[in-house]
C-alpha cells in the first residue's frame, strides 16, 4: 500500500476509521472478560479530557513541562503510600506492566553486576505462574529464567521450589500478587524471608490486582500480605491501566529505596544531541497516560475504588459459585481477586471458549503447564457486572455443545505430525500451516480450538518457535 497521493477531508478520514473500528469485538456490552478496563461513562469522559489535555506535551524533558514532573511525583507517591512504602521508597511512572517489570529486572541485574562480580551469568527465579513479561525481560536483557512450580491445589508457588532454584548466579526472585492466570497471591512473606536470608532482591508483580487488593482487604477479604510491609520485598510493579481504570500506557515500578532504583536509570551525554537522562525505556513520551492516571486517582478516590471493589468482590463470588455449579467446570484454586481460571472435564476447554465466542462472549484460553491444567480465563470488570447471569447460562450451554463436538480431522492430523519426535521446524511449510489453521489474509479463523489444542500439547519452546515463525509470516505484505 502507498501513502495516498491526495489527502482526504477530516470527516472522510474519521468515517473510514470508524468503519474499520466497527469490525472490532465490542466490550461496552460486558460480553468481553478482559482487555478494556473501564469504570463507567463519567470516568471515561474524565480520562479522555485529561488525556487529550496532555496529548502533545512531552515527558522527555520535565524541565520544559514542569507540571508533568509534579503529576508524576504525585502519582508515584500515591502508589508508594498505597503499597506500604516509607519515605525512602521511590518509583517511576512507566508505559505498562511489561516496562515496569523490565526495569525492575534491569535494576536487579545491574546492581548484581556492581555488587556481586562473581555472578557470571545472571539468573532469576520465577514462579511458573508469573507473567510472561519476566521471560520477555530475560530474553531482552540476557538473563536465564529458572521456573519454580506451584502447589497443585492452590496454584501458589511453593517457597521450597523457589529456594531450590536459587544458585550463586541468582540476582532476583519473583512473586505475583495476584497471578494473572489464577488470581491467587503467592506466599510473599515466606519468599521474602528466603530473599532476606539469601541477600537477593525480591520483585512482587502486582500489575493486575495490586492496586485494588488493599481495598479488598479493607472490605474484609483475606488477602496475603504482599507489599513493602513484607520484609525482603525490594520492588513492586503495579499497573494503573488495569484495575485503577486509567487509560492504557500507565504503570508504576516502585523500589524500597533509591539504592536499587539507581541501576534503572540510563544517562548519555556522549553523543552530539541533547543530553539523554532516561529513568524508563521510553524516551519521548506523551503526558496523556500520566494525566489520565492522576485524574482517575483524584476522581474516584479511595471511596470510589472501595465501591468498585465491593461490586467486583460480590460479582466474583457469584461467578465462582455459578461456574462450580455447572457440571464439568471447576474454578482453579481459590481466587483472591476478580480474575480466575476455569478448567473443564468431559469437554475440551478450548471448544468451550469457541462455543462462548459463537454466543458473543470473549473469554481467554490458557494453556496447561506444569501442575496447571488447560483452562479459560475470566477477568471480571465493571461492564460485566450486569450480565453475569446471562453469561453463566450461556456457559452451561457452551459446555453442553463442546461435549458434542467432533475433533476437526485436519487439525488432528497436523497435531499428530507436529507431535512426532524431532520434527525440523525449518522443514515446515508455513503457507500450508497457515492455510490448515484457517487463516486468510488478515482474517483470523472463527474457531481456535484446533490451534489451541496443538499449541497446548507441544513443548513450550516448540510452540514459541512456531508462533514466532507464524507471526513473521502473517504480519507482512504478500507478493503480487
Ligand atoms: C498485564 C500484566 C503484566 C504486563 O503488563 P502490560 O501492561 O500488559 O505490559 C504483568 N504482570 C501481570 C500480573 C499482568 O496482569
Amino acid at each position: 500500500m502507498n501513502i495516498p497521493l491526495k489527502g482526504k477531508s477530516e470527516e472522510a478520514v474519521m468515517e473510514l476509521l470508524g468503519s474499520m473500528k466497527g469490525s472490532d469485538s465490542s466490550w461496552e456490552d460486558g460480553r468481553m472478560f478482559g482487555h478494556a478496563f473501564f469504570a463507567g461513562e463519567t470516568a471515561r469522559r474524565l480520562v479522555e479530557r485529561a488525556y487529550t489535555l496532555y496529548l502533545w506535551e512531552n515527558a522527555l524533558d520535565p524541565t520544559l513541562f514542569q507540571s508533568l514532573l509534579r503529576l508524576e511525583n504525585e502519582v508515584v507517591d500515591m502508589a508508594r503510600t498505597h503499597l506500604g512504602g516509607d519515605w525512602q521508597a521511590v518509583g517511576s511512572f512507566t508505559s505498562g506492566g511489561t516496562e515496569s517489570i523490565m526495569l525492575a529486572v534491569k535494576a536487579a541485574r545491574d546492581m548484581a553486576r556492581e555488587k556481586r562480580p562473581k555472578v557470571s551469568a545472571p539468573e532469576m527465579v520465577v514462579p511458573l505462574t508469573a507473567h510472561a513479561a519476566f521471560h520477555k525481560a530475560a530474553h531482552y536483557l540476557g538473563l536465564k529464567v529458572k521456573t519454580a512450580d506451584v502447589d497443585p491445589d492452590t496454584y501458589k508457588t511453593r517457597p521450597d521450589a523457589i529456594r531450590e532454584a536459587i544458585t550463586e548466579n541468582t540476582v532476583l526472585l519473583v512473586a505475583s500478587a495476584p497471578s494473572y492466570a489464577h488470581g491467587v497471591v503467592d506466599p510473599v512473606p515466606e519468599i521474602g524471608a528466603i530473599a532476606q536470608d539469601q541477600g537477593i532482591p525480591l520483585h512482587v508483580d502486582a500489575c493486575m490486582g495490586g492496586f485494588l487488593l488493599p481495598f479488598w482487604r479493607r472490605l474484609g477479604a483475606r488477602v496475603t500480605e504482599f507489599d513493602f510491609s513484607v520484609p525482603g520485598v525490594t520492588s513492586i510493579s503495579m499497573d494503573f491501566h488495569k484495575y485503577a481504570f486509567a487509560a492504557k500506557g500507565a504503570s508504576v515500578v516502585l523500589y524500597r529505596n533509591k539504592n536499587l532504583r539507581r541501576h534503572q536509570i540510563f544517562a548519555c551525554s556522549g553523543w552530539t544531541g541533547y543530553t539523554v537522562i532516561n529513568p524508563t525505556i521510553q524516551s519521548s513520551r506523551s503526558g496523556g497516560p500520566l494525566a489520565a492516571t492522576w485524574a482517575m486517582l483524584n476522581f474516584l478516590g479511595e471511596e470510589g475504588y472501595l465501591r468498585l471493589s465491593g461490586e467486583l468482590m460480590q460479582a466474583t463470588a457469584k461467578v465462582v459459585k455459578g461456574v462450580n455449579e455447572i457440571a464439568g467446570l471447576k474454578v482453579l484454586g481459590e481466587p483472591e481477586f476478580c480474575i480466575l481460571g476455569v478448567a473443564a472435564e468431559g469437554a475440551d476447554v478450548f471448544e468451550v471458549v469457541d462455543e462462548m465466542k459463537s454466543r458473543g462472549w470473549h473469554v481467554q484460553a490458557q494453556f496447561g503447564r506444569g501442575h496447571c491444567p488447560a483452562n479459560f480465563h475470566l477477568t471480571i470488570l465493571p461492564p460485566n457486572l450486569g450480565v453475569i447471569d446471562e453469561m453463566l447460562s450461556d456457559l452451561a450451554h457452551s459446555v453442553e455443545a463442546a461435549r458434542e463436538k467432533e475433533p476437526d480431522q485436519a487439525m488432528e492430523k497436523l497435531l499428530a505430525a507436529l507431535s512426532s519426535n524431532d520434527i525440523d521446524l525449518a522443514s515446515i511449510d508455513m503457507d500450508e500451516l497457515i492455510k490448515a489453521a484457517g487463516i486468510e489474509g488478515d482474517e483470523l479463523p472463527e474457531r481456535m480450538a484446533g490451534i489451541n489444542r496443538i499449541m497446548n500439547s507441544l513443548p513450550p519452546e516448540m510452540a514459541d518457535a512456531l508462533f514466532t515463525l507464524f507471526f513473521n509470516e502473517v504480519n507482512r505484505a504478500r507478493e503480487v
